[in-house]
């Protein structure tokens, strides 16, 4: 994929992605140009590829980023409540800000202290950014992102940027009725994103989607 939609900006990063069928809708490309991704990805940022951030996390590649978006779409309206597990560089919860503005917040957790202050200052480097950390569009907490984050509880959408050994009822039940939720799971050393709909009358539907390869969703590291 890389070779294929890379760009030289962030403009073009995100036309070629939109021109190869990666962000079939208007509303996930234009939030996504939105949003420079060199503001949270510290080298290659227009790669259309995953990069280190350091303390064993990794920005996701772009085209996974819109993929999330996409599948979440229908819950990311203005005004929506939505909650970011792992949310590393910053990148994606600031995507799903812009996706629920007016009203919305995107509420970011990470596990690792100095991945929260990485999140909270990448984002403050755009006005935009500024503006959503300052009005409560956007928040960064540091918990257990297994347990969910009950204070801000119900959501429309959960994403989870970190491979979960499980399905975390936890996070089935922080969702409205209706809601969504995207999760990658590990079964038998294979990786793969499931998507989660808890619909109107509370029932749970679950789909197993594509294969994938993310940071693994544990305990955050003693050292
Ligand atoms: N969406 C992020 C992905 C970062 S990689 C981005 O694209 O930038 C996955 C992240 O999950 C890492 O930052 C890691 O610290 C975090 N993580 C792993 N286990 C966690 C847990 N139990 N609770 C909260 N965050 C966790």
């Amino acid at each position: 994929m890389a070779w294929r939609s890379s760009g030289a900006s962030n403009e073009a990063l995100i036309e070629n992605l939109s021109r190869h069928g990666l962000i079939p809708s208007d509303r996930v490309k234009k939030a996504m140009l939105g949003v420079d991704r060199a503001h949270y990805a510290p080298a290659a940022p227009y790669q259309d590829s995953p990069q280190s951030i350091g303390h064993r996390a990794t920005i996701s590649a772009p085209h996974m980023h819109a993929s999330a978006c996409e599948s979440l779409l229908p819950y990311l309206k203005p005004g929506s409540r939505v909650l970011d597990i792992g949310s590393g560089s910053g990148y994606l919860t600031h995507v799903m800000a812009e996706l629920v503005k007016p009203g919305g917040t995107v509420v970011g957790v990470e596990h690792i202290q100095p991945l929260v202050d990485i999140g909270t200052n990448n984002t403050r480097k755009s006005g935009e950014g500024r503006e959503l950390m300052d009005n409560g569009g956007i928040k960064y907490v540091k918990a257990d992102g297994r347990l969910g984050y009950p204070q801000g509880a119900p959501y429309d959408a959960i994403h989870v940027g970190a491979a979960a050994s499980d399905f975390h009822q936890a996070l089935i039940d922080q969702l409205k009725a209706p809601g969504r939720l995207f999760i990658p799971v590990e079964e038998a050393y294979m990786q793969h994103i499931y998507v989660i709909d808890k619909k109107e009358d509370g029932s749970v539907e679950r789909k197993k989607e594509y294969g994938v390869q993310y940071v693994p969703l544990t305990d955050a590291p003693v050292d």
